[in-house]
């Protein structure tokens, strides 16, 4: 079976399926209580089948996620903020090569590393963003630097690498984000699919949103894109609305998968405004957006917290990796395939 037909039969098996509602329904118990402070993180979405992960990679994936949840949850539970929480989260996995982002990151067309960050604040609405950049080791602290120390909100390339050094952020050579196994998905890449982007882009983008127990909420995702990219292409994780978006009493989001679908949807924004201009519960516009992919040809999946720290969880992919802590539930908590229950 080719990756192609593998993904539509994804596709097909889950569209106009109400995944999360029927699968990923929060118990009510768990929505009931309201945390004092909360974190959700992802590490990518895609055609993800149970068996296809060895026990020791099943194990090995959720340890990052729990590494993640446990550097997030210090800040907040010390009474740090948000935007701390989430870039902490991030950094952890950006340092962790089984995830597309920093070490890691799917290779390009060429056979390069180009990495995108986006990073915002509910609080004050500011943003920061970096895409195509090739040599910050953590690209998160990247797009923060843009947002705290610069009057734009995205940069690209070249400038953005020369910003990074301005900035005196850790600078890492080219050949520190590689690995074998993103170089033979590349080599795959170049004999099947040298048409197209990979369409599994099985382990995607990482991203972390959390409420603050100053009831500030923030956003935050890193990626190396997807396999085989070219022309300076740049996913959804960068632009704000669309991969990461975070507002103060609404909500927070971090998105995953094929991102011009994300981009077309406007899909981080898009959970935030059902929120806000509709009235629907997190987990109801985790899935209407969702929904709103599919529709249009589009896969993968996002994380949100409303502005009370509930998390939800939509995708419809076979799987997510994702994870969840918060004040009510201190233990991190981790699911990686679609059938799986969501933790809260
Ligand atoms: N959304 C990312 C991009 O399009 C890729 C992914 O999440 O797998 O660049």
């Amino acid at each position: 079976m080719t990756l192609q037909s593998l993904r539509r039969l994804t596709l097909s098996a889950f569209a106009g399926l109400s995944l999360s509602a029927s699968v990923l329904a929060v118990p009510a118990a768990a929505a009931e209580k309201t945390p004092q402070w909360s974190l959700a993180v992802h590490g990518g979405a895609g055609v993800l089948e149970r068996g296809e992960l060895t026990p020791e990679k099943d194990k090995a994936f959720r340890a990052g996620l729990n590494a993640a949840l446990e550097a997030g949850a210090k800040v907040l539970k010390a009474g740090g903020s948000s935007l701390d929480a989430v870039e902490a989260a991030v950094r952890v996995l950006e340092d962790n090569p089984l995830f597309n982002a920093g070490k890691g990151a799917v290779f390009t067309a060429e056979g390069r590393n180009e990495l995108d960050a986006a990073i915002m604040d509910g609080a004050t609405l500011k943003a920061g963003a970096v895409a195509g950049v090739t040599r910050t080791r953590n690209p998160i602290s990247l797009a923060r630097a843009v947002m705290e120390k610069s009057p734009h909100v995205l940069l690209a390339r070249e400038g953005a690498d020369q910003f990074s050094k301005d900035m005196g952020l850790e600078q890492a050579a080219p050949d520190y984000f590689y690995t074998e196994d993103r170089w033979k998905q590349l080599l795959a890449w170049r004999k099947d699919q040298h048409a197209m982007l990979d369409p599994t882009h099985l382990f995607g983008t990482v991203g972390a949103v959390a409420l603050d127990q100053k009831g500030h909420v923030a956003a935050a995702t890193s990626t190396g894109g997807m396999t085989g990219k070219r022309w300076g292409r740049i996913g959804d994780s960068p632009i704000i609305g669309a991969g990461t978006y975070a507002r103060d009493g609404v909500c927070a989001v971090s998105a995953t998968g094929s991102g011009e679908y994300f981009i077309r949807e406007s899909a981080a924004r898009q959970v935030c405004d059902r929120i806000a201009w509709k009235g629907e519960a997190v987990q109801q516009a985790a899935d209407a957006t969702m929904a709103s992919i599919t529709k249009i040809g589009g896969d993968g999946g996002l994380i949100a917290i409303d502005g009370e720290g509930r998390a939800a969880f939509g995708m419809n992919d076979l799987g997510m990796y994702r994870g969840a802590i918060s004040s009510a539930a201190p233990t991190p908590r981790t699911a990686i395939y679609a059938d799986e229950p969501s933790p809260r």
